[in-house]
């Protein structure tokens, strides 16, 4: 498959779309606008990559819906040279996205497939994550701690502790909350004991699961 200016056509109605939704980073929407969402999706549902919606990736998981892809990376509020981790690499586009904006990111995949399939893929579409690894998000990555942000693209019932150990002074964790339906919730650690939370609209992910490789 390629990238064609039908696809380009299809991801500035996308843009529209999300804008219409509410995303207001001018940053993200333009990131989005640039990223070929068809090319991390299986070759049948070409189609409809450009729809608002989540798809199977394989392994019983999705591909996130774009607006909430956009909704918590503009929560991340990333800069340029940001150390990010993310928790459910999946089909790699969230990786993909924070990666175009900069980012240096880790990422951690529990399906040794989709872990796989991300790790070929992403650097033959030109991403480059500094590591994804293999292994269980609920730990987060203590090797290379602290971070600037840490996103999770898995509905957690609890927000793991060691996660909140692993941000920075000032970082931000964007973390959707619940069992069958999340909270989407942004933690600012604000020093060393304090976090400061704020919480937004219901969203539905598949589970953050434990251990079981
Ligand atoms: N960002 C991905 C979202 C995939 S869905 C995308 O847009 O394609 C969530 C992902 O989290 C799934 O791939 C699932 O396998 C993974 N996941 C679930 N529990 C996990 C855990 N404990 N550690 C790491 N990844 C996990």
């Amino acid at each position: 498959m390629k990238d064609t200016n039908k696809h380009q056509g299809l991801r500035n109605q996308l843009v529209k779309q999300l804008e219409e939704k509410g995303i207001t980073d001018k940053n993200v929407l333009a990131t989005i606008s640039k990223i070929p969402r068809h090319l991390f999706l299986d070759s049948s549902f070409e189609n409809f990559a450009y729809q608002d919606m989540a798809f199977p990736i394989g392994s019983d998981q999705t591909i996130s819906q774009p607006y909430t892809v956009a909704f918590q990376t503009q929560l991340l509020e990333i800069k340029k040279g940001d150390k990010i981790l993310e928790i459910g690499t999946g089909s790699g586009y969230q990786t993909a996205v924070l990666c175009l904006m900069g980012a240096v990111v880790f990422s951690i995949e529990r399906q040794n497939k989709l872990f796989k399939n991300a790790s070929r893929e992403l650097p033959k579409l030109g991403y480059h994550p500094k590591k994804i690894v293999f292994g269980d998000g609920y730990k987060g990555l203590p090797e290379a701690a602290p971070f600037d942000s840490i996103i999770v693209t898995a509905g957690a019932p609890v927000i793991p502790q060691p996660l909140m150990a692993q941000l920075k002074i000032g970082g931000r964790l964007v973390i959707p909350v619940g069992e069958k339906e999340q909270i989407m919730t942004l933690l600012i650690r604000k020093n060393e004991t304090q976090f400061e939370k704020h919480e937004f609209g219901d969203f539905k992910f598949v589970p953050l699961l434990e251990d079981k490789n």
